[in-house]
């Protein structure tokens, strides 16, 4: 049993599953690497369980097992661990071919990612439990999914906060490249290839699959997609009969966005350039579309990145209001968790009226629904976006 101090009660009780190792009673022998042990109330009062980390900052991350577990039966807490992935996944049913299955913290799974790419499956364990249960996680994911490829994922930084090595391991499977049916409401739906070893993350960006489709049908006529990578707008949006020209400084990103759009008979202009430097040319050489899709990389990806961060939403959000023809639409996203969504619509408000351009929200969105997040842990709202019409 752990016990919280009084500011670590105070913590898990207003619904932080991450509870500091300053908060917690620490005990003496302390437990076992990536145990799932029982919280408690500084006076001994059962709070619930979570998952044991003794390397990281974090001690303590809170699970929604049920309360009336064991404590001492390790084999029982590990089992009702497993069936929180079961349960996941069955949330996720009604899901398309490409969805994220387990989403962490908020799935109630810490450290835990789960992305099925059609017949691929790619797995992060990033804490000390999930890492601990991962071969018995294998086992259950190939006998509930049956993939056909299969990947850990696990060259991811935080890993070293947890005593855990990088790496990444194909661990079913003979090629790592799975073409997957991509696309909520579109019928038919996209043939797109994702590398499971290669690709950002865990081989794609999922958490914008819905907005892709939802950019589709709210932009119209020439439309340009910065920051492309490769090609999750622009495929969606040649798909609705726009003419779109992708932006991204990564050729390798564009030849596959190339390849997917050749994949599904579509065609979709490439220009390997800096957005920053493509807008002011843009604008210099008078053109105009009638969208823009500005979905740039974390500009604020730390606390004292955010007044550096500010200034390039705004500079970007700025140009693109420029090239707008009248009833033009932008869709414009931050991924930084450390601006809040107040913040970031004060950056465009602020771009809007620098621009001299009369701007109406018609939407405010967020992660696609396989992404939930969590109501008590406002940063987990990372992606924020508008969709924006110019006078
Ligand atoms: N919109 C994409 C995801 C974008 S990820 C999607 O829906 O999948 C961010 C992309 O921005 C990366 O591909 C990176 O190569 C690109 N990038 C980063 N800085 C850039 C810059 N200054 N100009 C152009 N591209 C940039």
């Amino acid at each position: 049993m752990i016990r919280l101090t009084r500011k670590g009660a105070l913590r898990w009780r207003a619904g932080h599953p991450w509870i500091f190792r300053p908060d917690i009673v620490v005990p003496d022998p302390e437990p076992e690497f990536g145990a799932i042990v029982a919280v408690a109330t500084p006076d001994g009062r059962k709070l619930g369980f979570a998952c044991w980390s003794n390397t990281s900052l974090i001690a303590v991350r809170g699970l929604p097992l049920p309360y009336d577990l064991d404590p001492n039966n390790t084999e029982a807490l590990d089992e009702a661990w497993l069936a929180l992935v079961d349960a996941s996944i069955a949330r996720r049913s009604h899901r398309p071919p490409c969805t994220r299955l387990v989403n962490g913290d908020s799935d109630g799974l810490p450290g835990l990612i789960i992305d099925r790419y059609g017949d691929g499956i790619s797995v992060q364990t990033l804490t000390q439990t999930a890492d601990r249960l991962k071969d018995r996680l294998l086992d259950r994911i190939q006998d509930r999914l049956n993939p056909a490829v299969m990947v850990l994922r696990n060259d991811v930084k935080v890993r070293a906060l947890e005593g855990l090595e990088i790496e990444k391991v194909l661990v079913m499977g003979q090629d790592p490249v799975v073409v997957a049916d991509f696309g909520v409401g579109t019928a038919p739906p996209l043939k797109v290839a994702f590398d499971l070893m290669e690709g950002q993350k865990t081989g794609g960006f999922l958490d914008q699959q819905d907005n892709r489709f939802a950019a589709a049908q709210f932009l119209h006529g020439e439309v340009l997609d910065c920051f492309s990578y490769d090609g999750g707008f622009s495929l969606a949006l040649a798909q609705a009969g726009r003419k779109v020209t992708a932006v991204d400084v990564s050729e390798p990103a564009l030849a596959r966005l190339r390849e997917n759009a050749e994949r599904n008979g579509l065609t979709v202009e490439t220009a390997c350039d800096n957005v920053f430097d493509l807008l002011r040319a843009a604008e210099s050489d008078g053109r105009k579309f009638d969208g823009i899709v500005l979905d740039p990389p974390a500009f604020c990806p730390n606390r004292k990145a955010i007044e550096p961060g500010r200034r390039a939403y705004k500079e970007i959000n700025l140009r693109a209001f420029k090239l707008l023809r009248p009833g033009g639409r932008l869709v414009t996203w931050t991924c930084s968790a450390h601006m809040q969504r107040a913040d970031f619509e004060k950056v465009v408000a602020e771009a809007a009226a620098d621009a001299g351009r009369f701007v109406r929200v018609i939407e405010r969105r967020s992660a696609s629904p396989d992404h939930p997040t969590l109501i008590t842990v406002p940063e987990t709202d990372y992606l924020k976006g508008l969709h924006l019409e110019v006078q």
